[in-house]
């Protein structure tokens, strides 16, 4: 089932969300929900709070190439262990803030773990593209949105958009 994404300003894309303790089939439904509506969007990754829910659960598929398979990752409380000091600079986007992109520079490699579906621990290497989503992900727990790296000017003519967006949308 598909679900609506918040979009930008709202006071839940600023929390901090809660570690999940017990994996339900509640939260299974909502992380395969969120992979339905990555996918429709489309985007390469979605974070609970986007959809309303404050827990620490996020969704990704960076795979770009359509005739590549698709390599969908669900991970709740996941977790940057280590990061290059190298960097990357990615134009970023987010489904929060519609067609809006701005340049971001993040750590090129990252160490992330987390719990799959299943409730198993993993852990596995980011790099490019995959490390970049991750993080832009994991600042989304953390109540962080890409835009909060970028100039206070350039944050607010983004926010303004949204906001007139958020007006135009209410009047249809
Ligand atoms: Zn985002």
């Amino acid at each position: 089932m598909k679900r609506s994404i918040i979009i930008h300003p709202d006071p839940r894309l600023k929390k901090v969300c809660a570690p999940v303790a017990d994996l339900s089939d509640d939260l299974r439904k909502l992380a395969d929900d969120m992979l339905e509506t990555m996918y429709d969007a489309p985007g390469v990754g979605l974070a609970a709070p986007q959809v309303g829910v404050l827990d620490r659960l996020i969704v990704l598929d960076c795979v770009k190439d359509k005739g590549d398979a698709p390599h969908p990752l669900i991970m709740f409380n996941p977790k940057v262990i280590a990061s290059s000091d190298e960097l990357n600079t990615y134009e970023e986007g987010c489904l929060s803030i519609p067609e809006q992109y701005a340049e971001v520079t993040r750590p090129k490699v990252v160490d992330v773990t987390w719990i799959d579906r299943d409730g198993k621990e993993r852990k596995e290497t980011f790099d490019g593209l995959w490390a970049t989503c991750v993080q832009h992900e994991i600042d989304h727990l953390n109540g962080k949105l890409f835009i909060d790296y970028l100039g206070p000017m350039k944050r607010q003519m983004i926010t303004r958009k949204m906001q007139k967006l958020k007006r135009d949308r209410a009047r249809v």
